[in-house]
């Protein structure tokens, strides 16, 4: 096994001012000592972490990273220069349009911050009381102002499509607005109704239904019109300019293709999952319990696996295939030592008679239908049987 240092770092930040209605990932508003005592367990888990981590790509995430104060962040990236984490040719830091303000953007900057990925949703005031997003149009304009004059120069607008009460008519004024933006980054994704949310609840008890041809019709707009408009699609939910021509946009998210196409990457916080020299683990997703054990000098597993080599590639076809280029044939083989068309053979014959993968000669990738289906795709691949350790 390769003792190379792991290139990929990923923050989770689980603090939101206020729970949006369509949310599962692990985040709450923070109360009493508790980002303080947060900040000094991640500082902790970075130092366990910092002798087998040199990062090409970092990424924080949450949460809402742009919550913690200006302090709060220069005790972070004090640790991260001081360990030698910093420096990575692409960081990304996730922000709320309602929390960024210009020391935060320059002290960021200043630090090494190349990247940030910034949560609209939507540019309709009324659709984005009704997910429950604490910021206004009006604010989106200010923080990229903001942003822009910091010196980033790389920017990522998320967007969210077929929400509630959402026309085909307003989605298409979102696209529109959001382009004239100018960011170098969309990401785009369609509202999903996890269980244990708001939204999700709000649909069983009949409160409105799912349109999907609508959906589909508001995901083909998309497609066809950042298109035109100088974006190329490079994942389901990803589109990115291209200054360069080569086979993933130059303004691809790194971090985000090289989980796609397999890299290790450690996941420090709670509730981060991480991938390590074959094994797979998540942290506690409690932020208390997740302090307790960094005081007590340790990391805050809740659980680790070690995936059979087959699991694993399994496990890689499927994220892989998100991609618009699909798995070249060799580097799949060299990441995973498995030849995608022996091993996946069946499977691969049957994406593609039903219209949703094709085979390119020298890769295999899902076509424009078969991209609407990906987590259906996705799931043929997977091999299962992963040992706890
Ligand atoms: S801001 Fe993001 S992480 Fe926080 S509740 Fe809303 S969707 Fe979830």
């Amino acid at each position: 096994m390769s003792s190379d240092p792991v290139r990929s770092l990923y923050v989770h930040v689980p603090f939101c001012a206020h729970k949006c209605e369509y949310c599962a990932f692990y985040s709450a508003p923070p109360g009493g000592d508790q980002v303080q005592r947060y900040v000094a367990a991640l500082v902790r888990e970075l130092e366990l972490i910092a002798p087998e981590c040199r990062p090409e790509t970092i990424f924080f995430g949450g949460g809402t990273p742009s919550l913690l104060t200006l302090s709060q962040w220069e005790r972070i990236l004090e640790a991260m220069h001081r360990l030698g984490l910093a420096g990575a040719a692409e960081w990304t830091v996730e922000c709320n349009p309602a929390t960024v303000s210009a020391d935060k953007a320059r002290l960021l900057r200043s630090a090494g911050v190349s990247r940030i990925s910034m949560g609209v949703q939507s540019f309709d005031d009324g659709l984005l009381e009704r997910l429950g997003r604490i910021h206004t149009r009006e604010q989106v304009y200010r923080s990229l102002d903001l942003l822009r004059g910091a010196g980033f120069t790389n920017l990522n607008v998320d967007l969210m499509f077929a929400i509630p009460g959402q026309t085909r008519d307003v989605w298409s004024r979102t696209v529109d607005e959001a382009l004239h933006l100018g960011t170098e980054h969309l990401s785009c994704y369609e509202v999903i109704y996890e269980e244990d949310t708001p939204l999700y609840e709000q649909l069983k008890a009949g409160q409105f239904d799912v349109d999907e041809d609508l959906a589909c019709a508001m995901y083909d707009l998309l497609v066809d019109r950042l298109a035109a408009s100088g974006f190329r699609q490079y994942e389901i939910a990803n589109f990115a300019r291209d200054d360069a021509g080569a086979a993933i946009p130059s303004r691809a998210c790194r971090h985000n293709v090289g989980y796609w196409r397999g890299r290790d990457s450690y996941g420090l916080g709670p509730s981060a999952s991480e991938y390590v020299r074959g094994l797979r683990s998540r942290n506690w997703a409690n932020t208390p319990l997740y302090c307790e054990h960094l005081e007590r000098g340790r990391r805050a597993k809740e659980f680790a696996e070690a995936l059979p080599p087959l699991a694993r590639a399994g496990e890689l076809a499927a994220f892989g295939l998100r991609m618009t280029s699909g798995w070249p044939y060799d580097e799949f083989r060299e990441r995973t030592g498995f030849d995608l068309r022996k091993e996946f053979g069946g499977e691969l014959a049957q994406l593609q008679s039903r219209g949703w993968g094709e085979d390119a000669g020298d890769s295999f990738r899902l076509t424009r239908q078969g991209l609407r289906f990906a987590d259906a795709a996705g799931a043929l691949m997977l091999r299962p049987e992963a040992t706890a350790v």
